[in-house]
């Protein structure tokens, strides 16, 4: 029997999930401290209210002084004052220098650093003026000096009034740092996207059981868990629901309360003793798609009501392992960004060249398991099939091939890395 199932692109797939997504962006926001905002979704622009750094200072242990006051390599300076982190020095009267550290405030009148490898510290400067503090002794500059040099200045880095990080950021650890430098101590971030995850198949056992004959381990509930608990979200995990019509309608609607999203494995591939598909129509709306992409042509979109509140977005990742991973990158990774109100971003893919040859290339777009070797290029996981999870573990990152498009060695192909598709 034909397929009745619509061929879609990715893109086009994509297009109608990221709309289902934004019909239903998450607004609630919550303030929490910087410490505990790692990979939240920023929900207000954070602006700096200071200059940073505030003041000008130095990059360099040695010595603050007047670029003028050296005239020629070898110049000696009376030594007036000593400025370490965190302490403000006295306004530098001519023809003195500072002793000062990385991190230390340039007095006032100083314009340069001269770093303390390119200097020699000398005793008291014969007949040295008396407001010359005693017992700094003198330092010989060895070295030209340019006003400026080794100076950081004030608001180099952020300038008052600025925007360090615009809503709908995901916070990294660098941005969370970015935030602390201008003294934000709690963010203001989008409540966690709350997600129902659950597993179809008769056939799934999970470790820590016995493996039955005919029996598999469930390996697509650790591995979307994780990928749903990297992205940010709130995983209300439902483990394995029996392939019985009754059971997937109550754990849908289970699912569909208090969530936003549901996320299912298994079940939407052609031929399936399929109670997804009739469950999800009787509890909400379903379409079933085929999307012209290898890995995970199946993929089912809808939602699934619940009383008294919206409907929960559906989507049903195909079983097979490697299949539901890629999809969930592709697919599932982009929604949740549209959830959250971030803004869209292609995959941010790479040029490279292919160490290897692909000559019988599929009529669907794929995506092969590949890695990067140590002359930069791309090399090939041995099997593609689509239940050899190893190969998501060996590799680095998924090349993009066009449709029908066969990879000869040195050919220049799309790289996408999978770090920069797990936390995007
Ligand atoms: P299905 O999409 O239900 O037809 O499943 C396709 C293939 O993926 C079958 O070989 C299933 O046994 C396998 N599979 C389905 N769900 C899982 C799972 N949670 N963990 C590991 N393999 C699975
Ligand atoms: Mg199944």
């Amino acid at each position: 029997m034909a397929d009745p199932r619509p061929l879609l692109s990715l893109e086009a797939a994509l297009l109608r999930l990221r709309q289902g997504a934004d019909a239903r962006r998450i607004t609630a926001q919550e303030t929490v401290a910087t410490f505990d905002a790692l990979g939240r979704v920023l929900a207000q622009d954070v602006r700096s209210l200071l200059d940073v750094p505030p003041a000008d200072n130095t990059s360099m242990d040695g010595y603050a002084l007047r670029a003028a006051d050296v005239a020629a390599i070898g110049a000696v300076l009376p030594v007036a004052q000593r400025i370490p982190a965190g302490v403000v020095g006295q306004r530098l009267l001519p023809g003195t220098a500072a002793r000062i550290f990385t991190g230390g405030q340039m007095p006032l009148g100083a314009d340069a650093v001269v770093m303390q490898e390119q200097c020699d510290a000398l005793p008291e400067k014969p007949g040295a003026d008396a407001d010359v503090a005693p017992g700094l002794g003198a330092v010989r500059v060895n070295t030209p000096v340019v006003a400026g040099q080794w100076v950081r200045r004030r608001g180099e880095d952020v300038q008052a009034g600025a925007t360090v990080l615009p809503a709908g950021t995901r916070l990294t650890p660098q941005a969370l740092g970015l935030a602390a430098s201008v003294g934000a101590a709690d963010l203001p971030v989008l409540r966690r996207p709350r997600v129902a995850l659950f597993s179809t198949g008769d056939e799934l056992v999970m470790p820590g059981q016995p493996l039955k004959p005919g029996a598999i381990y469930n390996s697509n509930r650790y591995t979307l868990r994780a990928l749903l608990q990297a992205a940010g979200c709130d995983v209300q995990d439902l483990g394995i629901v029996p392939d019985q019509l009754a059971a997937t309608r109550s754990a849908l609607r289970r699912a569909a309360q208090g969530n936003d999203l549901i996320i299912t494995s298994g079940g939407v591939s052609v031929g399936e003793e399929d109670h997804l598909k009739p469950s999800v129509q009787a509890e909400g709306e379903l379409e079933l798609w085929q999307v012209a992409m290898k890995p995970g042509k199946p993929l089912a979109f809808g939602h699934v009501r619940s009383p008294g509140a919206e409907p929960a977005l559906f989507i049903g990742l195909p079983g097979n392992p490697v299949s539901s991973f890629v999809t969930f990158l592709l697919a599932v990774a982009p929604v949740l960004r549209a959830l959250q109100g971030m803004p869209d971003l292609e995959p941010p893919a790479v040029a490279m060249r292919a160490d290897f040859d692909w000559p019988r290339p599929d009529r669907r777009r794929e995506f092969l398991r590949v890695r990067v070797n140590s002359s930069g290029g791309l090399e090939l996981f041995a099997n593609q099939s689509s239940g050899v999870l190893t190969s998501t573990v060996w590799a680095d990152g998924l090349l993009d091939n066009p449709p029908g498009q066969a990879i000869a060695r040195g050919d220049t192909v799309r790289f996408l890395a999978l770090s920069s598709l797990v936390w995007r």
